[in-house]
């Protein structure tokens, strides 16, 4: 029961309601049941059973006392390995934090606290959240339990693969290009990259603090709306985070879905794409025309420049944001402790053996765009660049041009790839963002969806509706409407 696929947080209240089961009872299985699975899919990078059976317990005399009072009360959730639970480790998948202990709680960490929300234990990722398939941890690799020989998509494969493998009801991610919407595709489930600014970053690792946010996984719509609603909002701690209200976005019975004019943007069925992916996608905009809703083409031109504007902006910020871990601060990894060297011997030492080739990779090309001599050229030029892929969209929303409500997309040009298969070039990882980029460009919210319910053995294929800054509400009513209508 707890195990499947359509187990939701609705159905796991429901049962803890009629007293099926206690919340120890339920959490014990999911620990029991996550280990085993992990195992084969490495979704998860440590579990956090002592600390959470205690909470537990608690939750049962909570339970007993005024039933269930908050959202996602006792909801077993993986968090991904950049976010900060205090007193707890947290690596990035980076060898230069394997012994960093987080010493505050990050925001949406307090906030799912409060929301009493469990945590089975910290999920793998791409190291600094770099990569589009995970195999850039500095651990272990996930695979995608929707087939063990390949990726699960990256950067929050863990994250994606803990749910998907129905090891947790929920996961936080994060998405600074697409990592939380790709691997919600690779692996055939639902994640939401909010507009930027709704959810507080205050206690992730900042991989590019311009494009980053943090964002939920779950296996419904509905479920992904809830644990958006629990995490978003104002914080002080983040200058960035925006005041919202966000008190009924997961409820979408006052939302007129049939009146949501679709956008279908040309640019994002290009050559090259895999043959499932496109047939997919374009059934899925079948099924909504048979449904009665308006759709329209629209042209985002400057899409096709967003590849390179993002792995100029990212980098910038990137080298900019990593020059903190130098292996004395935070933590010293294992092998680097005890020896007697210079201050700068140590910090050579040290970043050069305990970061791995992606983020130096990125360093080297975010310090190289923002010297002097070439800033102009690249940086400067990257941000006027990317405001034009912002107006591209601005356009499409405006009622006076386009005016289309939310646009509909694939997610990535193939489905998952098999492990190994792209690591050794770079460029071909890089392109798999090229739908997903533009968006977090443009601050945009995004939400990645199957096409319909796939079957043991298939791949599946998401496609992504996207909505205007702060309209996380449309986008998840609608795809709330489509999952209903998924199969037809
Ligand atoms: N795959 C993209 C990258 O490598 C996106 C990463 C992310 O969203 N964290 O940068």
């Amino acid at each position: 029961m707890f195990f499947d696929s359509d187990f939701t947080i609705e159905k796991y209240h429901s049962g803890l309601r009629e007293k099926k089961y206690s919340v120890t009872e339920a959490i014990g299985e999911f620990f029991s049941y996550a280990k085993k699975e992990n195992e084969k899919n490495g979704a998860f990078l440590r579990f956090l059973e002592d600390d959470q059976i205690k909470r537990a317990k608690d939750l049962d005399l909570r339970l007993e006392e005024g039933g269930i009072t908050s959202d996602l009360f006792a909801v077993p959730m993986g968090i991904k390995d950049n976010i900060l639970i205090s007193g707890g480790i947290a690596t990035a998948a980076s060898k230069i934090l394997e012994n960093y202990v987080s010493s505050y709680d990050a925001t949406v960490i307090e906030k799912l606290k409060s929301n009493e929300a469990i945590f089975l234990g910290k999920t793998n990722l791409d190291e600094f959240a770099m990569g589009s398939s995970t195999e850039n941890s500095a651990f272990q690799l996930t695979r995608n339990p929707k087939d063990i020989s390949r990726v699960p998509g990256g950067s929050s494969g863990g994250s994606a693969a803990a749910v998907a493998a129905n090891m947790a009801l929920g996961s936080l991610g994060s998405d600074t290009g697409g990592s939380i919407r790709q691997p919600a595709g690779f692996c055939g489930i639902v994640g939401l990259k909010p507009t930027y600014g709704a959810v507080s970053r205050y206690g992730v690792m900042s991989l590019a603090s311009s494009l980053d946010q943090i964002g939920p996984f779950a296996k419904t719509v509905k479920d992904v709306a809830t644990i958006f609603k629990t995490i978003s909002g104002i914080d002080k701690m983040d200058s960035t985070s925006a005041e919202t209200d966000y008190s009924t976005v997961n409820q979408f019975n006052d939302v007129n879905v049939k009146d949501l004019v679709i956008g279908i943007p040309k640019e994002y069925f290009v050559k090259g794409m895999s043959p499932e992916v496109e047939k997919e996608v374009n059934d899925a905009i079948g099924r909504m025309r048979r449904d009665g809703f308006k759709i329209k083409e629209i042209s985002l031109p400057h899409s096709k420049y967003a590849l390179s504007c993002y792995y100029i902006i990212l980098p910038a910020e990137c080298s900019a944001n990593l020059a903190r871990y130098d292996g004395i601060r935070y933590s010293v990894p294992e092998e680097l402790k005890n020896e007697d060297m210079n201050l700068l011997s140590t910090y050579f030492r040290n970043r050069g053996s305990a970061i791995g080739d992606e983020p130096r990779r990125r360093i080297l090309l975010g310090t190289f765009v923002l010297s002097s001599g070439y800033y102009d050229a690249y940086y400067a030029k990257a941000q006027k660049v990317r405001r034009l892929i912002l107006n591209d969209f601005m356009k499409a929303f405006d009622k006076s041009a386009e005016g289309v409500d939310v646009i509909v997309a694939p997610v990535t040009p193939s489905t998952a790839f098999k492990i190994g298969e792209k690591t050794d070039d770079p460029l071909s990882m890089y392109l798999s963002d090229i739908f997903t980029i533009p968006v977090n460009l443009a601050g945009l919210p995004g939400l990645s969806l199957p096409t319909r319910k796939y079957k043991e053995g298939e791949l599946p294929v998401n496609f992504q509706i996207i909505g205007k800054h702060f309209d996380e509400k449309s986008i998840l009513a609608f795809g709330d409407y489509y999952e209903k209508i998924m199969n037809k």
